[in-house]
C-alpha cells in the first residue's frame, strides 16, 4: 500500500453560482482530509464565461496546463447565457477540458433512500443506487461545431469507434466489480443502446458484447434507451451499472438527477486514463447565482467521488475512506432533511447547508 498521502487539486470556480458552491466544499474537504491524515494542496485557477467577456481567453493555457499537471480537477459550473462566441454558441471551457484530457466516462452516480425527497416514490425498505456511465467523447458530440446545415438540409454525424468503446465497456465493468466488493451493487452491467434501429449501436453493443465474455465474475445485458427511460422511473432499484453513448447519457443522466430531487444534489465525474475532472451535473444556474441559495450537495458529493477516485488511482486507502465518509455525510442530511436549500423545499443558505454536513461529518465514520 503506497504512503502518499497529499494530493495536488486544480479548483474551476468558474461562473455564476460556482464560487458560491466551491467554497463550503472546499472547507469540507480540508475537514474530512485532516481526519484521515492527508494533505489537500488547492490551486485556484481561472476559466469561464466571466474571465472571457474580460479578457476574450475562456480557458487559458496556463489554466488548462494546471488542470494537467494536478492529480485531480475540481470544476465549480461554467458558461453564462448571455456570453457567446461569434458563431453564437457558448463559452463552455468544461468540454474543452474533456476534449483534452481524453475524459472519456462521464460517471452519473443516482442514489435515493426512502426518507428522501423525490418524485417517485421508493418500496419501503428499498434504496436507489446505480451509476450512469455516459461516453464523453464522441457519439453525437463527435459531431459539435461540425454540423453541415444548409438552407434545406441540416446534418449531424454520430461516430462510435472501437477503441473508445472498449475503454468505456472496460471501465464500466471495472466499477461494477468494485461496487459488487462494496457490497452495492449485483454486479449487473446494462448496456443502452438504439441496437435495433441504428447500425452504429449495433456495433456499439457487437463491442460489448466481447467485452462481457471476458468478465465471468458479472452478468451484462441489454436495454434500448426508450425502455430504460421507462425502467428508471418504475423500478429504478433494480439497476446497477449502464453503460451508454454520449447523448443518450446527456438525457439519461438529467433523469436520474430528476429521480434524486434535481440538479441540486447530483454529483458527476469525468474521467480518463490519467486525469478526472469532478463536478455538479447543473449549471452556473445565472438565476439564483448571488443570492447565496445555490444548494452545494452536488458539488460536495462530486468533491467526495473525487477522494474516492484519486484513492483507488494511488492505492490510498484513507483517501477511499475520506470519500466515503463526506458522501455519507450529505446522504444523511438529506434522509433527515438537515440544512436543505430552497431547491428542496427548506429555506437554508448555501453556508448554512453546508455546515449541516460538517456538523454530520463526525459522526459517520467509516
Ligand atoms: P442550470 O443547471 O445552471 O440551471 C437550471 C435550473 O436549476 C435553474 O433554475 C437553477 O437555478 C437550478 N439549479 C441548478 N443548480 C442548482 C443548485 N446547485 N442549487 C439550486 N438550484 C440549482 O442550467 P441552465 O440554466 O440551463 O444553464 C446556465 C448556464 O450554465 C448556461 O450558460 C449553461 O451553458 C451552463 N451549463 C454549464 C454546465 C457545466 O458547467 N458543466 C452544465 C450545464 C449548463
Amino acid at each position: 500500500m503506497s504512503m502518499r498521502s497529499s494530493f495536488d487539486i486544480a479548483v474551476f470556480e468558474g461562473d455564476g453560482i460556482g464560487p458560491e458552491i466551491m467554497r463550503p466544499t472546499l472547507a469540507l474537504l480540508d475537514r474530512v482530509a485532516r481526519r484521515h491524515q492527508l494533505s489537500l494542496r488547492f490551486n485556484e485557477v481561472p476559466a469561464g464565461a466571466a474571465l472571457y467577456a474580460s479578457t476574450g481567453e475562456a480557458l487559458p493555457a496556463a489554466s488548462m496546463e494546471a488542470a494537467r499537471k494536478a492529480d485531480a480537477v475540481l470544476l465549480g459550473a461554467m458558461g453564462l447565457p448571455d456570453v457567446r462566441y461569434d458563431d453564437g454558441t457558448e463559452i463552455s471551457p468544461q468540454i474543452d477540458l474533456r476534449k483534452e484530457l481524453h475524459l472519456f466516462a462521464g460517471v452519473r452516480p443516482v442514489t435515493l433512500s426512502e426518507d428522501q425527497r423525490s418524485p417517485i416514490s421508493i418500496e419501503p425498505g428499498r434504496r436507489v443506487d446505480f451509476v450512469l456511465i455516459r461516453e464523453s467523447t464522441e457519439g453525437l458530440f463527435w459531431s459539435l461545431g461540425r454540423g453541415e446545415v444548409t438552407a434545406d438540409e441540416a446534418r449531424e454525424t454520430l461516430v462510435i469507434t472501437r477503441e473508445t468503446s472498449q475503454k468505456l465497456f472496460r471501465f464500466a465493468f471495472d466499477l461494477a466489480a468494485r461496487r459488487k466488493s462494496e457490497g452495492r451493487g449485483t454486479g449487473r452491467v446494462t448496456c443502452v443502446d438504439k441496437a435495433n434501429v441504428f447500425r452504429a449501436f449495433a456495433f456499439f453493443r457487437g463491442i460489448f458484447d466481447e467485452e462481457a465474455t471476458k468478465r465471468p465474475d458479472l452478468a451484462a445485458n441489454h436495454a434500448y434507451v426508450d425502455a430504460m427511460a421507462l425502467h428508471m422511473i418504475q423500478k429504478p432499484w433494480d439497476l446497477d451499472v449502464l453503460v451508454t453513448e454520449n447523448m443518450f447519457g446527456d438525457i439519461l443522466s438529467d433523469l436520474g438527477a430528476g429521480l434524486m430531487g434535481g440538479l441540486g444534489v447530483a454529483p458527476s465525474a469525468d474521467i480518463g486514463d490519467q486525469h478526472a475532472v469532478f463536478q455538479p451535473c447543473h449549471g452556473s444556474a445565472p438565476d439564483i447565482a448571488g443570492q447565496g441559495a445555490a444548494n452545494p450537495h452536488a458539488m460536495i458529493l462530486s468533491a467526495a467521488m473525487m477522494l474516492e477516485w484519486l484513492g483507488h488511482q494511488h492505492q490510498v486507502t484513507t483517501a477511499i475512506s475520506a470519500g466515503d465518509e463526506l458522501r455519507r455525510a450529505v446522504e444523511r442530511t438529506l434522509s433527515e432533511q438537515r440544512g436543505l436549500t430552497r431547491d428542496l423545499g427548506g429555506d437554508c443558505s448555501t453556508e448554512e447547508a453546508g455546515r449541516a454536513v460538517a456538523e454530520l461529518l463526525e459522526g459517520v465514520t467509516a
